[in-house]
């Protein structure tokens, strides 16, 4: 698959930077985006579900207590520009 293609569908590596905008206004922000791997999700992913959901997490702290959004909706999230 060509970058081009790829940027095109606009889909979101494990890594990459969004924004978030979902219902959570307080959270509105930058994060770092990867799969959820939660309990919950991991049984949708079993049953077959096709909307991926994602965990982020603050991309300027080194603290793995800090927040994280958890099972955040690929409709809540936009990549970020900075990764172009
Ligand atoms: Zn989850």
């Amino acid at each position: 698959m060509s970058i081009t293609l790829f940027r095109a569908l606009d889909l979101i590596e494990p890594g990459d930077l969004v924004l978030y905008h979902g219902s959570k206004p307080d959270f509105h922000g930058l994060y770092v985006a990867r799969p959820c791997d939660c309990f919950y999700c991991a049984r949708e992913d079993y049953l077959g579900a096709t909307d991926t959901r994602y965990r982020l997490s603050d991309p300027y702290t080194e603290d793995p207590d800090a927040l994280t959004l958890r099972c955040v909706r690929r409709t809540s999230i936009t990549r970020s520009a900075a990764n172009a």
